[in-house]
């Protein structure tokens, strides 16, 4: 098969969906790569390394397959070609223009947060290897911005205390967020309405924040959380916002798949903290887990600093890049055949699972009912 991999046109987007590294793996296994040129410039790979690990440089959108980073615009869409097959990140519960768009163009494609969460598949997870990158990043953030020291100092002018940091939700993000914030000296504490993790935020050495909610557990099927109750959610955001007052930071991370994030600091919480705390909104892309985020933006408000980072991936082009071409790298290969020809087994529940439009029909349910197609 060939695959080719355009330059992303996304406003801010700065990675690319295959890395040289992974392209001469590729190759070895007869799948050839075709690269625009420049598609790898903002993630710091040269067109030259692409031509040594045996990549051509032409039309990013030819090949049977194209791979791509961000969702497909209108105008990208009508460069793919009918047959084709796109694999990339696609929001199917969200972006209904584009899944429509890719139906009507008769293009084969393929969501990256579509792959089913099962272990078979772990080597594909796209939303792991990048909620990696940004729940990294967003404690660095959180460390940049506190106008106070992370780690307990004790120094000849005496000793400094380490800062409290509260992270909510401990999915992938909200764990590597702890990892890292643990690793710069913080205290740190976390809560997530899935009681499964209680063990996993522990090992990392952070506490696992009790709330009397009333709530057994939130776990629903994949390993999501569900959406709590109104009652729920009003219980925890009242909870919360008294544990937030003790904090320096707080980084929130609590998503619940194709709905809005839950909304769990509020203003009040905000009123709570000390002069001088930040907060590094994560969910701020699908409308923020506190109240006063704004997407894209960093606010003070009440002397507290509120960043609402979109995008937190692409700031770390180079390994979020590489990451994210080891998972399609994966993906390939569960769509070649021996000889490395393109050979989809729509029997398997990986590609089954990942596909949103064949055949110029939406075909993932989620999308359709998304896009209100009735059966
Ligand atoms: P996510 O981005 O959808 O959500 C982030 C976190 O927010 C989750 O831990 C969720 O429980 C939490 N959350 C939701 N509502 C909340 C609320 N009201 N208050 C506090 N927290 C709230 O999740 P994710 O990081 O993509 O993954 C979640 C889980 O999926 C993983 O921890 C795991 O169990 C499963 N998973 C499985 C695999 C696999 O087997 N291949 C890979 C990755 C993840």
């Amino acid at each position: 098969m060939n695959v080719s991999v355009p330059k992303e046109t996304a406003s801010g987007e700065r990675r690319v969906a295959l890395v040289p590294e992974v392209v001469e793996r590729l190759g070895r296994s007869g799948i050839e790569v075709t690269i625009e040129a420049g598609a790898g410039a903002e993630a710091h790979y040269p067109d030259a390394d692409y031509e040594q690990a045996g990549a051509k440089l032409g039309d990013g959108y030819s090949g049977q397959v194209v791979a791509k980073v961000a969702p497909p615009s209108a105008e990208e869409i009508g460069r793919l070609q009918r047959g084709s097959v796109l694999i990339g990140f696609l929001a199917p519960l969200t972006a209904v223009d584009t899944v429509r768009g890719l139906a009507e163009a008769g293009v084969t494609s393929f969501a990256m947060e579509a792959i089913p969460r099962i272990s078979r598949a772990q080597s594909m997870d796209a939303l792991s290897s990048q909620a990696t990158v940004a729940g990294y990043r967003a404690a660095q953030i959180a460390a940049q911005e506190l106008p106070r020291f992370f780690p307990m100092l004790t120094t000849a002018a005496g000793t400094v205390r380490p800062a409290k940091v509260l992270v909510l939700g401990a999915g992938v993000a909200g764990l590597q967020a702890i990892a890292t914030t643990r690793r710069l000296g913080a205290i740190v504490q976390a809560f997530d309405v899935r009681s499964a993790v209680k063990e996993q935020i522990e090992s990392l050495g952070a506490r696992f924040l009790e709330l009397d909610m009333g709530l057994e557990d939130a776990e629903a099927a994949g390993g999501y959380a569900r959406p709590l109750t109104d009652e729920e959610q009003q219980r925890q955001r009242e909870l919360l916002a008294e544990e937030i007052g003790k904090m320096d930071a707080v980084i929130s991370t609590a998503a619940v798949p194709g709905r809005r994030a839950p909304l769990l600091v509020t203003e009040q919480a905000v009123k709570n903290m000390s002069p001088g705390s930040v907060i590094v909104d994560l969910a701020a892309e699908t409308g923020g887990n506190c109240e006063l985020t704004e997407a894209g933006e960093t606010v003070v408000k009440e002397d507290v600093t509120i960043i609402g980072p979109v995008n937190l991936a692409s700031s770390m082009p180079d390994h979020a890049s590489s990451l994210y071409a080891r998972n399609v790298q994966s993906l390939l290969g569960l769509m070649a055949g021996e000889e490395g020809e393109l050979k989809l087994d729509f029997d398997d529940e990986v590609i089954a699972g990942a596909c949103i439009t064949r055949d110029g029909q939406i075909v993932h349910e989620g999308a359709r009912q998304a896009a209100g197609v009735t059966a």
